[in-house]
């Protein structure tokens, strides 16, 4: 459904005015700094081979509910005591720019209160840029640098991502780009570092997210991801060659 769901996504989304939420809780320093309160959004337009939130991809499920965005809103103001050690709220998913409207118009609430923002995207939709403007950390996932590969393993094309890491990378922005590295998928750092090195990345860290299988049994029998762990020597081989290239590296 979500692979032809850009127009079914738009004409779902006008005129809602909440927020479709999977699940929330607390972690600390996983998605941005301090301790969190991390919201998961219902619907992605990527179809990654390998996610681990496959119940989030498509925008009606019966287990995410609507929150207001007032709602949603006063449960972030009532938990503000929690956000300790430079803490705040993380929006992730799904895809969060799939609901940009409402999350344009909670995160600027957000912040004319003084709440630390953060977001992990996809980076593949326009709304993006704007977005970001009311973000004050920013966590970017490129899945492959090569589009041919990315269409492959995820879907779509990696264009509008990389359209956006560029445009972020022109303004100097902070920026956190995170590359989940999966064997036989994109466990060659290489082409990665070759990519970023063409820019300035003075302001920007990068992660690199061994391959895991927590969310496979969400799949109902249908993962197609065979022998995609990675040991830590290529999660080192990943630090050390962007480090090589003068690259900030972050482990969370
Ligand atoms: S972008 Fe994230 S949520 Fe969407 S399919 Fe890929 S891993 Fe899943």
């Amino acid at each position: 459904m979500h692979k032809k769901g850009k127009i079914y996504f738009v004409e779902v989304l006008l005129g809602r005015d909440s927020l479709k939420i999977l699940q929330k809780g607390f972690n600390y320093s996983q998605d941005g700094p301090g301790n969190r309160l991390v919201y998961h959004l219902q619907g992605c337009n990527f179809s990654c081979k390998w996610c681990s939130n496959a119940d989030s991809i498509p925008l009606e499920n019966s287990k995410a509910k609507d929150y207001s965005v007032d709602e949603i809103f006063d449960e972030i103001m009532r938990s503000r005591m929690m956000f300790f050690d430079g803490g705040g709220v993380t929006f992730t998913g799904g895809e969060v720019c799939v609901q940009a409207d409402e999350l344009l118009e909670l995160l600027k609430m957000l912040k004319e209160n003084g709440i630390h923002t953060a977001i992990e995207t996809n980076g593949s939709y326009s709304a993006l840029k704007e977005i970001s403007e009311h973000v004050d950390y920013l966590i970017v996932d490129l899945k492959h640098y090569d589009e041919t590969e990315h269409k492959k393993w995820v879907g779509t094309s990696n264009k509008s991502t990389k359209e956006n890491i560029e445009y972020f990378f022109s303004t100097g922005r902070q920026i956190h780009i995170r590359i989940p590295v999966i064997n036989g998928v994109n466990n060659d750092p290489r082409g990665f570092a070759d990519y970023f090195s063409r820019f300035d990345t003075s302001n920007v860290v990068f992660e690199f997210l061994a391959y895991h299988e927590y969310g496979k049994d969400k799949w109902q029998g249908k993962y197609e991801i065979e022998n995609g762990f990675v040991n830590s020597e290529t999660i080192n081989e990943f630090k050390k060659i962007f480090e090589n290239h003068g690259m900030k590296t972050v482990v969370t």
